[in-house]
C-alpha cells in the first residue's frame, strides 16, 4: 500500500531548496517519489504532518552502544555480565532512533556486541536504528580503547585482527592511530598503530569493500592514517591546515566529535569522571572547535557523529552536535547534510539512505517547525520511520536521561 506523508516543509538531505507542502509517497518501506505541493494520488494512505518539516532519518557516524554515558562507562562494562551489557546496547540503540537517528556506526563495541545488535535490527528482534558495526576496534598492546576491541602488534597482528572482525560479521574497521581522552596512561596527541600496521588493515579492509575509521588527534597521527589510505578521520582535533588540505585533496572525511568534549566539560565535575578525563577533554574541546572552523574553510568533507556513550553524553544526541556545528559556522542545512547524506556516504550507504529520492530506503523523521532556519526544532521529533515503519511519539531531549 501507498502511504504519503504530507508536510509543511521538506528537506530531501542534499539541496539547498526546501520544497513547500510537499508530499513524499512511500510504498514496501520505499520512497515512490516526491511531490512538491501536489495533491497525493487517491486511494492510498495520506497521513497529513501539518506544520512540520520532513527530512531523512538522522545518522550517528560514530557511537559506542556499550556505553551509557556514565562516569566511567568502561569499569560498568568490566564489571558486569554480557548478557546485560547486550541489553544496555538495545536500550541505547532505542534512545537513538527515537531522537530521530535511523542509521548508527559503532566504532568500537566490547566483545564486538554491536554486530550483534545490527543483525538483532536487521531481523526484527530488536527495535533500532540500522547499525554500520566495526565490531571490536583494533589498538596496538595497551593502545587507546584496547577496553572496546582487541590488541595487535605489527602489520600481520593487524592484518589478522581485520579479517577476524570481517569474519564475525563487522561492516567497517576500526583502527586506533593515536591516544585519546579516555584512558589514563595516554595522550591524545602520541601516534599509537604506524602506519604499515594500519596500510595492512585497510588494505583487508577495502579488499572486503568495507571502509575504515582511524581515531586519531595530532598532525602526526592523522598523517600516519591519511599514509595508510583510510576513509575517515575521526575526532581529529590538532589538524593543521596542511593536514586539511590534504583530506580534501584524498577526500577523506573527518568526523569531529565536538559535542563529546562540551558535554563531558559540562557534566563530567557532576558526575565524578575522572580528572585525567577532565584534564584532557579541557585541552581537546577549544582545538576541535578549531579543527571544525578550518575543516568548513578548507572544504574537508565532513560527517556528523557524536562519541556518545562517553562520559556525560548519552544516546540520540546528534543534534547537539549539529547544533554545535551551526553555531560555529555551518547553515543549518549544511549541519543537516552532515547529518544525513554526507554521513550516509561515509558509510557506503549512500544508495540507500541519506536522502529523500526515488527507490531510497523510507527513513523519515518529521519534526515540529522548521530545522533549517532553527536547527534545534530537530528536538521536537514527531514521527520516526526506519524503512517505512514507524516509531511515533514526542520525546524531548530532557526525558533522555543521563548516565543510566
Ligand atoms: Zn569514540
Amino acid at each position: 500500500m501507498t502511504i504519503a506523508y504530507r508536510a509543511a516543509r521538506v528537506f530531501d538531505g542534499l539541496s539547498e531548496q526546501i520544497l513547500q507542502n510537499a508530499v513524499v509517497l512511500v510504498e514496501d518501506g520505499l520512497i515512490v517519489s516526491i511531490e512538491p505541493a501536489g495533491s497525493p494520488p487517491s486511494g492510498g494512505e495520506v497521513v497529513d504532518l501539518g506544520d512540520a518539516t520532513l527530512l531523512p532519518g538522522l545518522i550517528d557516524a560514530h557511537v559506542h552502544l556499550v556505553w551509557s554515558a556514565s562516569a566511567e562507562p568502561h569499569e560498568v562494562v568490566q564489571q558486569e555480565g554480557l548478557a546485560l551489557t547486550a541489553l544496555r546496547c538495545a536500550n541505547n540503540a532505542a534512545l537513538h532512533l527515537r531522537a530521530g537517528v535511523t542509521t548508527i556506526r559503532d566504532v568500537g563495541a566490547t566483545d564486538g556486541l554491536s554486530i550483534d545488535v545490527a543483525r538483532a535490527v536487521e531481523l526484527g528482534v530488536l527495535p533500532g536504528p540500522r547499525v554500520i558495526a566495526a565490531g571490536r576496534a583494533i589498538a596496538m598492546t595497551g593502545g587507546h580503547g584496547w577496553f572496546l576491541g582487541r590488541e595487535a602488534d605489527g602489520a600481520e597482528a593487524v592484518r589478522h585482527a581485520v579479517r577476524s572482525e570481517l569474519k564475525a560479521g563487522a561492516t567497517c574497521i576500526k583502527l586506533m592511530a593515536s591516544g585519546g581522552v579516555y584512558g589514563h596512561a595516554e595522550e591524545p596527541g602520541s601516534p599509537q598503530l604506524t602506519v604499515e600496521e594500519m596500510h595492512a588493515g585497510v588494505e583487508e579492509a577495502h579488499k572486503a569493500g568495507r571502509k575504515v575509521a582511524a581515531h586519531a588527534y595530532s598532525v602526526a597521527a592523522i598523517g600516519n592514517a591519511l599514509e595508510a589510505g583510510v576513509d575517515s578521520i575521526e575526532h581529529g582535533s590538532f589538524i593543521d591546515r596542511d593536514t586539511a588540505e590534504r583530506m580534501r585533496e584524498s577526500g577523506t572525511c573527518l568526523v569531529p566529535t565536538m559535542s563529546v568534549y562540551r558535554a563531558m566539560s559540562e557534566k563530567g565535575p557532576e558526575l565524578g569522571a575522572p580528572e585525567y578525563i577532565r584534564r584532557k577533554t579541557a585541552e581537546v574541546l577549544e582545538a576541535s572547535r578549531d579543527a571544525f572552523r578550518l575543516a568548513l574553510e578548507t572544504g574537508v568533507p565532513v560527517a556528523a557523529g557524536t562519541d556518545c556513550g562517553a562520559p556525560g553524553h548519552p544516546h540520540g544526541t546528534l543534534p547537539d552536535e549539529l547544533r554545535l556545528m551551526v553555531e560555529l559556522g555551518a547553515s543549518p542545512t549544511q549541519a543537516l547534510r552532515f547529518g544525513t547524506s554526507a554521513a550516509a556516504d561515509l558509510l557506503g550507504l549512500g544508495d540507500e539512505v541519506g536522502s529523500l529520492q526515488p527507490g531510497k530506503r523510507a527513513d523519515l523523521l518529521a519534526v515540529d517547525g522548521d530545522p533549517t532556519s532553527d536547527i534545534l526544532a530537530l528536538r521536537e521529533v514527531r514521527m520516526v520511520l526506519r524503512d517505512g515503519c514507524g516509531v511515533e511519539g514526542k520525546y524531548s531531549r530532557d526525558e533522555l536521561g543521563v548516565g543510566f
